[in-house]
């Protein structure tokens, strides 16, 4: 995987900041290896965790928006977006856009830990695969 550059965006809702978190400190060998790309406030703890990532707005100002373009052009390959189902959220619209918009291009889109685990681990296993 060393030689390999993924490019993929993490968020998570503030109900999700935590799970987002541990899922980072789990997964940092992997996560370590990628070019990551954050909504800002998520952006800032997984930073304080000790890994690169490159912030972009808080998500309810257009982090969201900034996410699901990246996603249009072709500059991302995974997004894990731990949503929290159980809050309401003043951008939800920009969340079905993205989410649309991973639909549109083929993105595998993780949004909770297991999906998220479950994706990691098959992504490992093709790229040991083709090695
Ligand atoms: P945040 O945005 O990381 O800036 O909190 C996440 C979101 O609510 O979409």
């Amino acid at each position: 995987m060393k030689d390999i550059k993924i490019n993929i965006a993490l968020i998570a809702h503030d109900g999700k900041k935590p799970e987002m978190v541990s899922f980072v400190l789990n997964n940092q060998e992997f996560l370590a290896n990628a070019n990551l790309y954050a909504t800002g406030t998520t952006g800032s703890k997984i930073e304080k965790e000790g890994l690169k990532v490159n912030k972009l707005l808080s998500g309810p100002v257009g982090g969201d928006a900034q996410i699901a373009s990246m996603a249009a052009t072709g500059e991302l390959d995974l997004i894990i977006f731990f949503r929290d189902p159980l809050d309401k959220h003043p951008h939800e619209p920009d969340v079905q856009m993205l989410m649309r918009l991973c639909d549109v291009y083929n993105i595998p889109l993780a949004t909770n830990p297991k999906a998220a685990y479950y994706l990691i681990r098959g992504i490992i296993a093709v790229f040991e695969h083709k090695k």
